[in-house]
Order: C-alpha cells, then sequence, then structure tokens
C-alpha cells in the first residue's frame, strides 16, 4: 500500500530539552494520522511520536489501525530503550517510527517488555533482528517464552481465538543469548538515567514495571490496568490465566512506595492524575471486581453477567467505537474468566488445606 501522499516530516526535535519542565506534555504530531477503523493490521499507517517529558517519546503504536490504544515508550539519549513493542500488527508502524527518529541498526541499546502478552511483546522478535545489538529484557518467568513462543502463541490463540491473527499477529522468537533477564529492583544503566525494575505479578505472573530515574515515569504496563484517554475510565485487567488479586494489589502498593512523579500506562500514556491517587483508585477498582465476581462464584451464578450488572453501566455513555476497543483489550468476558481461574485456584487450595467446603461448588 502506498502512503496516500502524506508528507513525513523529518525528525529535527531536540529530545534532550534541559529547559523542559519535568513531566511536561509537549505534543509533537511528527506526521498526520491515518484513518481511524478501517485497517486491521495496522500496515499502513503513521506513527504518532509524541515528548511526554525530556528524552521520553511515547509512540503510538496503533493496533489494530486505533489511536491511543496501544504505547510504546522510546527513551532517548547516550543510549536509547524501547520500552513495549506492540504486537506484531504494529511492527510496520513502529518501524516507520524507527525511520523518523533517524535510529540506525546499531544505535537501540535494549529493549524491554512489561510482561509478554503479545500486545506487549509481539514486536520483539522484529526488534531484536532489526538491531542486532539491543538487549532484550523481560522477566524471568517471560524468557524462555521469548526464545520459543510456541506455548505462547498456543495459549494466545484460546484467549484471543481469531483475533490473534485478524488482530495481533503472532511472534517470532529470539535468540536466548539476546535476552538479559530482570529480577525485582534491578538497574538497567542508560548513561544518561537508569531504570529500575520493579517486580508487579497480578495481571501476569511474568510482568514488571519500569522506574526511570530521569523523569521519575513508572512504565507500568497492564498492572495498573486499563485507561484509554478517549474514555477516561480506569478498569481493571483480569485475564486467564494468571491473574491473582492478592499479588495485583501488592503490586500497586508497591508502585505506590516508589512514589512516581506519573505513570505511564501501555493502555494507554501518561495519566494526568497524581499517581497516588491513580493507584488507590486502582486497588479500589480491583478489589470491587474481585468482590463482586467472588459473589457470583459462591453463589454459583455467572460471573460475566455479575460484573456486566455491576461495571457495564459506566460504559453507557461512551461512544461505541471505544468501547469496542476497551472491550477488545479489557473485555468484561476476558476479566470474568481470569477471575473464575483465579477463585478456582483460590478455593481449590482452600478446601485442600482447610478440609472444609467453602466454595459452594464449582462455577462451571
Ligand atoms: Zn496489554
Amino acid at each position: 500500500m502506498t502512503n496516500n501522499g502524506h508528507t513525513h516530516n523529518t525528525h529535527s526535535a531536540d529530545f534532550n530539552r534541559k529547559n523542559a519542565k519535568k513531566g511536561e506534555q509537549i505534543a509533537i504530531e511528527l506526521a498526520p494520522h491515518k484513518h481511524e477503523d478501517s485497517i486491521a493490521d495496522g500496515s499502513d499507517l503513521d506513527p504518532t511520536i509524541t515528548e511526554i517529558a525530556p528524552g521520553v517519546l511515547e509512540i503510538d503504536t496503533k493496533l489494530g489501525g486505533w489511536e491511543h490504544v496501544t504505547a510504546g515508550y522510546l527513551l532517548t539519549g547516550e543510549r536509547p530503550f524501547l520500552v513495549e513493542t506492540g504486537s506484531r500488527s504494529s511492527m510496520p508502524t513502529l518501524k516507520k517510527a524507527f525511520t523518523k527518529l533517524s535510529l540506525s541498526p546499531n544505535d537501540l541499546y535494549g529493549v524491554a517488555v512489561t510482561h509478554i502478552h503479545l500486545d506487549h511483546a509481539g514486536g520483539v522478535g522484529d526488534v531484536s533482528e532489526l538491531f542486532p545489538k539491543a538487549t532484550v529484557y523481560v522477566h524471568p518467568l517471560g524468557a524462555k517464552h521469548l526464545v520459543d513462543p510456541t506455548r505462547l502463541i498456543d495459549s494466545a490463540s484460546r484467549v484471543y481465538g481469531p483475533l490473534l491473527d485478524s488482530l495481533y499477529g503472532r511472534l517470532l522468537p529470539t535468540e536466548k543469548d539476546r535476552i538479559k533477564v530482570l529480577e525485582d529492583s534491578e538497574i538497567i544503566d542508560l548513561k544518561t538515567r537508569t531504570l529500575k525494575t520493579v517486580d508487579s505479578p497480578g495481571h501476569a505472573k511474568h510482568h514488571l514495571a519500569l522506574l526511570d530515574s530521569s523523569s521519575e515515569i513508572l512504565f507500568a504496563g497492564d498492572a495498573v490496568g486499563v485507561r484509554l484517554p478517549d474514555i477516561g475510565i480506569l478498569r481493571p485487567s483480569s485475564p486467564p490465566s494468571d491473574f491473582d488479586l492478592i499479588k495485583a494489589v501488592n503490586s500497586l502498593n508497591k508502585f505506590k512506595e516508589n512514589n512516581p512523579y506519573k505513570i505511564a500506562l501501555a493502555h494507554y500514556g501518561l495519566v494526568a492524575i497524581d499517581p497516588q491517587e491513580l493507584l488507590d483508585e486502582a486497588i479500589e477498582i480491583v478489589t470491587k471486581w474481585a468482590e463482586v465476581a467472588e459473589r457470583a462464584f459462591l453463589n454459583q451464578s455467572d460471573i460475566t453477567d455479575a460484573l456486566t450488572t455491576a461495571f457495564g453501566g459506566s460504559f453507557d455513555n461512551v461512544d461505541p467505537k471505544h468501547k469496542a476497543r476497551m472491550e477488545t483489550l479489557s473485555g468484561i468476558h476476558s476479566n470474568a474468566s481470569g477471575l473464575k481461574r483465579w477463585l478456582e485456584v483460590k478455593y481449590a487450595n482452600t478446601n485442600s488445606t482447610e478440609n472444609k467446603n467453602t466454595a459452594g461448588g464449582k462455577n462451571n
């Protein structure tokens, strides 16, 4: 496909504006947007790159051709570093961003994924091929799945169904010696800044967030939830098969202790709300969803129905187009099945350790 005659602005902005106030939002539209809703594979979309803090670029990776749904973050400076690739279907858009930012094959120092779900890590194999010197950083529990994605793709196909190929795309393997695993509180030295890891299970057991020393932005992946700017409502993300409420809340409290200046979500963008407030809201919301699910589970009623009754109404006034995107990223059905699985494990453990029947039977 051709690019419909868009002018491609050469990238000339100075991304190390020392005079810019910390966290100040500086919008740099590098290219005009393309059409909104017609493209499923994102293959012909110009990236939108926004400097959200000095040396921190938000790249709209445009899953499904949608704006403000999936973000990657590029930290510029002596050792350019990418946080999240987005799905493999976003690679053409991401490649255009690299070109606009004049990143040559030897330039990228590293790429980290907050976790290995395909909307975050699907492009990792491609990025490691494009940048042969870049190290790929991942949680210890995610590493082997980047080397051999077979099981990851199998489980993604169960969760995503036909959307695996029509929307997300799969994942190329990454060579083992290109990968470095990151434990909790590890430091990635990018010379002009460091990134500190925050092991943050809950959404997934292989989830870690990254705190930038320079902007003090926390790249929180999906651990806080999904909050699309076009909707402005935070929704927890509790997909199968790892979701665990206690771990999720512990991770959110850990984020609070790290006291970030701002939080950047993968879905989507830098959140204007004060992080302590946002994190309190995230704790409250995920707890409420889990309570509603647990009540339904114990009553042997349908968890999806219970969640829809309790929370579906908050989206009544939302544009159906945006609502559909939210359902794709963190749909009630997916959250219900993650919560159900968590409850099954929780009550199986309760029954076996306490030898009493508190579960009230299986919800199946
Ligand atoms: Zn995600």
